[in-house]
């Protein structure tokens, strides 16, 4: 065997395809021989460096994936919140102002309950005012007052 079956026989061994009986030759062979372990050495870095290339390649196209499952998913959220106004905030909304509108209503019927006790009691105290002025007129009217000032005018 010369160095050049040893240099086929580590591609082979690289790609995993050397039997065990060829790769203790194999090994036998590059622990004495400087040539070949160099060869060795650049072949397996090759090997290393594909593998790496492989892997970032596969890990690029996930993130490429992952990226347009992103610009996928982002119009969607945009759409979601830039949505003009949703059926449930209408309901929310048509929901407050009917409760606005009850409780407003309530409080002006509250509010009408005291203006209508407020002009009872209004009521009440003219009743009284007017009663009090007839009384007064009455008793003026029953006064002899009248023919006591105008008697001694006459007299
Ligand atoms: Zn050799």
């Amino acid at each position: 065997m010369n160095c050049d079956d040893i240099k086929l026989m580590i591609s082979e061994y690289i790609d995993n395809e050397l039997t065990k009986e060829k790769e203790a030759f194999l090994f036998t062979h590059l622990s004495s021989c400087t040539d070949c372990r160099e060869e060795y050495k650049i072949q397996n870095s090759i090997q290393h460096e594909v593998k790496i290339n492989l892997k970032d390649v596969g890990e690029r196209f996930e993130q490429r994936v992952f990226d347009s499952i992103q610009k996928k998913e982002l119009p969607l959220i945009k759409r979601w919140i830039t949505k003009p106004t949703p059926a449930y905030i209408n309901y929310v909304l048509g929901f407050a102002i009917i409760m606005i509108t009850l409780f407003s209503f309530l409080q002006f019927s509250s509010l009408r309950g005291d203006l209508k006790g407020f002009q009872e009691k209004y009521e009440a105290a003219f009743e009284k005012i007017q009663f009090q002025t007839q009384q007064i007129n009455l008793m003026m009217n029953s006064m002899p007052a009248v023919q006591i000032i105008g008697n001694p005018v006459k007299m």
